[in-house]
């Protein structure tokens, strides 16, 4: 059982599924059950029965304790010296920001993975928002730089040094209120910005001579992946909502490629996988948190994952 860990765990891209339950809030709209294994979700809809596969999956009444004990290792792997992504992807309202922040009582990943993260190491963050893959996001136009050995730098970007959970935290709550107030600064009702959040780990070893290691974790809440055509959207609303669905498929086509191990890796599609490009590569960890919700809303979920290419292969 450790050795089946272990090997997982160098798998280099995982994808996980989180089913989140029928709420009190959705009893306006269609119930349409889904079924999980410990790999596979099925859902049944208008007759039809799909099944996906996953890394993992995580039943409908999965405590976010069972979340993050699954994502603990490859946390882990940041302060090995990998360049970590965890994302949270799906549909506005299947859970997404539920899994990364959380609630008061409900800590999610964010919260849980600083803590874990100030147990074993120092570092500083930097959380930002992209709204728009043209127009940046709350730091002004977002100014991509590549050093020489690849490294990518977001110009305009605050870095603050932490030194400890409770600064970090705040620093965190500070970056999520300013996400929420640019929402409705931009349009009341629209989700679909995502958030990125970026902990910088540096470490270093017995001799204080050496340079630092560093390794970076990103830990990004993706813009909403619902189709444009069925929310009805215009103006504003409909140029970020294409933003959003252009990111996330350039997304896709970048995780398509590095799974092929071979070939090109079209990084440069998109704002979102420019930041994000040293993150993505060989020696880094990549987990997809894909979110499913069976509550019927703006459309069904049944091409959630077709499109982007995300099920595990
Ligand atoms: P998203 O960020 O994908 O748009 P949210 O995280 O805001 O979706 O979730 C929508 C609603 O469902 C919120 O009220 C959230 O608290 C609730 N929710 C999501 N996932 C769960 C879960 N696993 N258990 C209980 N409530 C959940
Ligand atoms: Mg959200």
């Amino acid at each position: 059982k450790a050795l089946n860990k272990i090997l997982d765990i160098k798998g280099s891209i995982r994808v996980f599924c989180r089913v989140r339950p029928f709420l009190l809030s959705d009893r306006r709209r269609i119930h349409e059950p889904i079924s999980t294994g410990l790999e596979k979700v099925v859902v049944k809809s208008v007759g039809i029965r799909k099944e996906y596969r996953y890394d993992k999956v995580f039943h409908q009444a999965a405590a976010q304790e069972d979340v993050f004990v699954e994502v603990e290792p490859i946390l882990r792997s940041a302060l090995d010296g990998h360049n970590v992504c965890i994302f949270a992807y799906g549909q506005t309202g299947t859970g997404k920001t539920f899994t990364m922040d959380g609630t008061n009582n409900q800590a999610g990943i964010i919260p849980r993975a600083i803590e874990e993260l100030f147990r074993q190491a120092s570092l500083d963050n930097s959380p930002y928002n992209i709204f728009n893959e043209h127009a940046g996001g709350l730091h002004g136009n977002l100014n991509i730089q590549t050093d020489p050995k690849g490294m990518v730098e977001v110009e305009g970007l605050t870095q603050v040094q932490i030194p400890d959970t409770v600064k970090a935290k705040r620093w965190y709550a500070k970056g999520r209120r300013a996400r929420s107030t640019s929402w409705t600064n931009v349009n009341e009702t629209s989700s679909r910005s995502h958030c990125l959040m970026r902990i910088t780990v540096s470490r270093h070893g017995d001799d204080s001579k050496a340079k630092a290691q560093v390794s970076k974790l990103w830990m990004v809440d993706l813009g909403g992946s619902e189709r444009l055509l069925k929310t009805g959207a215009t103006g504003q609303t409909l140029d970020e909502g294409r933003a959003i669905n252009l990111s996330l498929s350039a997304l896709g086509d970048v995780i398509a490629a590095l799974r092929r191990k071979r070939g090109h890796v079209p990084y440069r599609n998109s704002k979102l996988t420019q930041i994000l490009k040293d993150s993505l590569g060989d020696n880094s960890k990549v987990l997809m948190l894909v979110h499913i919700s069976p509550a019927r809303a703006i459309e069904t979920y049944r091409d959630l994952t077709e499109d982007i290419n995300m099920q595990r292969q």
